[in-house]
């Protein structure tokens, strides 16, 4: 096929947007995981499953004598859970995944308890009042021991923050703070929420169009891929290709930029395949693809976690350009369409 289906891009950032808006901290992902599988429940050309750890397979069935191929992209995110609660009745917190403090000082954060209750609040460094501190204030190091949650209910003690339902463990999700302008999406979390949205955009083209892929596919919507080993588990032995979608990193001496996607030849785990690498480079000229190859600096990705668990599958790793990973993050539209285009026509070949 020469030509790709139209991607519905209304319905991409309507999508994106939803899920964005849906705390999804790793470990706490079960919302995301409940929202992409009632979208993906419209498609009847879809078997939906979830494995015992929790993550989405959608396999898209076709008769064909060659094995299946499989795709993952996760939906779980940075975030924390509540360490301790300090004598003054604000929270320490456990960062999951390992987010940067400064990044998220002053922002808005839900504590989800155990009892199903939502606590609002924002993270402060421990010497945030200007008229207090002064000067004084830049210097405390931004670190476990200085951030703390200011929580937004009556309590100056550890009994009043206990009695508000708290407990150690609660998860507690930093606000995404979505804006759409100018064909540019910035949000938290678009690592990887924008390759589900790839994917999930990916599918319904294909379905509007009345297409099928080439081969039966496994969607594998992975929920610890933060923590490192979110697609070890879930992709079926039969599988002979996977393809992870994830973003590519953008800034000071990467290729990668917002208005492509990439194909990652090697991050910090290690080297991809080199035959799966050359088919979707391929795949990406033939079509009109923009794209860039990159290397990754500190990077690892649900791909590796599969081939680390003794997964034997050849395996490579494509995603649009995000500016300030795992930061204020922002993406555009035309790397975004970059890589839903590419996953069409890996389907479609
Ligand atoms: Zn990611």
């Amino acid at each position: 096929m020469s030509q790709l289906p139209q991607i519905n891009t209304d319905y991409f950032v309507d999508f994106l947007i939803k899920l964005l808006n849906i705390a999804s901290p790793t470990g706490f992902a079960d919302p995301a995981i409940d929202f992409v599988e009632k979208e993906l429940s419209q498609f009847i050309q879809l078997e939906l499953s979830r494995t015992r750890k929790g993550a989405l397979v959608a396999k898209w069935a076709v008769e064909s004598d060659v094995p299946p191929v499989a795709l993952t992209a996760h939906v779980d995110t940075l975030g924390a859970v509540v360490k301790e609660i300090k004598k003054n009745g604000r929270l320490k917190l456990s960062r999951i995944g390992g987010i940067q403090w400064p990044t998220v000082e002053t922002e808005g954060v839900w504590i989800s308890t155990s009892h199903s209750e939502k606590i609002r609040g924002s993270v402060l460094i421990d010497t945030a009042s200007g008229h207090i501190y002064s000067a004084a204030g830049s210097e405390t190091p931004r670190s476990d021991d200085h951030m703390e949650v200011r929580l937004d209910a009556r309590t100056t003690s550890k009994q009043e923050t206990r009695a508000l339902g708290i407990n150690i463990g609660d998860c507690v999700a930093f606000d995404p703070r979505v804006e759409v302008t100018n064909g540019f999406i910035r949000s938290r979390f678009l690592d990887d929420k924008a390759c589900v949205a790839n994917i999930v955009a990916a599918i319904k083209s294909l379905a509007d169009a009345g297409l099928n892929p080439a081969r039966s596919v496994y969607f594998h919507i992975s929920n610890y891929e933060e923590v490192g080993h979110g697609a070890a588990t879930g992709i079926p032995p039969e599988v002979s290709e996977l393809v992870t979608v994830d973003m590519a990193v953008v800034g000071k001496g990467q290729e990668s930029n917002e208005f492509s996607a990439t194909l990652c030849i090697k991050d910090s785990g290690g080297v991809y395949h080199e035959g799966l690498n050359n088919k979707l480079r391929t795949l990406a000229e033939k079509h009109n693809i923009p794209y860039k190859t990159d290397v990754y600096p500190f990077y690892g990705s649900d791909g590796e976690a599969f081939w680390r668990a003794g997964g034997d599958v050849a395996l490579a790793l494509i995603g649009p350009g995000i500016d300030a990973s795992h930061n204020y993050e922002r993406a555009h539209m035309d790397g975004l369409n970059a890589t839903t285009n590419w996953i069409m026509a890996y389907l479609l070949d």
